[in-house]
């Protein structure tokens, strides 16, 4: 992906600052083992099912799996154990499941608060408004560790989209008054990364760029 270097350039980042994630969905263990091979470690899934098969094929890679799917409560063992990172924590409920069920050998389980930027009823995500309670809350949990805020503004345009992740980076920086070692702004796709970019995303998440077009899901 010649143009993330790029996007870093002209965001005046620097490319150490931005890690790449790999949305694999839709994709078969092929396909990422043959991108494993050319050096990406993090992979992205939304399907537990889905993910736990192409985890358990490609065990002997070592890669890093970060789950940014919706979360249901009958899902939340499986997630807790077999991810590095969940980005679509939303729920009190599903943080005190994620928390209780991270098994003990494994560090804490990385989390991001998935926003609601747009404020669309049919999205996942909380409301800007419930975003300081959930993160307290989560902040008190032991077995989970946040590290910042996710989200998918909606892609209508490319000036919307930058006033959603300036909202997403002045929303992080805000929790930081109260929460230490807030780190990560996840934020930006495959149409609208070079934006994120340049509004401060840590880590992107790329599906069609990397893959191309994803087919039909079965
Ligand atoms: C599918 C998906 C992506 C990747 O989208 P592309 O447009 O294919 O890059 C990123 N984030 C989430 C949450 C997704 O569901």
């Amino acid at each position: 992906m010649a143009s993330l270097r790029q996007a870093c350039e002209d965001g005046d980042r620097s490319p150490d600052s931005v890690t790449l994630i790999a949305v694999s969905k839709t994709r078969g263990a092929d396909e990422v083992a043959a991108l494993a091979a050319l050096g990406q470690r993090q992979f992205a899934e939304n399907y537990l099912q889905e993910a736990l098969e192409k985890m358990d094929a490609l065990a002997a890679h070592h890669l890093h799996w970060h789950f940014i799917g919706p979360i249901q409560s009958n899902k939340t063992r499986e997630i807790a154990s077999r991810f590095d990172w969940v980005h679509s924590l939303d729920r009190d409920k599903i943080a005190r499941r994620l928390n209780d069920q991270r098994p003990a050998g494994l560090p804490p389980l990385n989390v991001c608060i998935q926003i609601n930027v747009d404020d669309e009823t049919s999205k996942a995500g909380v409301s800007l408004d419930q975003v300081a309670a959930l993160a307290q809350l989560i902040h008190e949990l032991p077995r989970l560790r946040l590290r910042g805020l996710m989200a998918i503004p909606r892609p209508d345009s490319k000036d919307r989209g930058r006033a959603a992740f300036r909202t997403l980076a002045m929303t992080l920086s805000s929790l930081g008054n109260t929460i230490p070692n807030l780190d990560t702004l996840s934020m930006g796709m495959s149409d609208d990364f070079d934006v994120a970019i340049e509004e401060g995303a840590t880590h992107i998440r790329i599906g069609t760029a990397l893959f191309g077009a994803r087919p039909a899901r079965q």
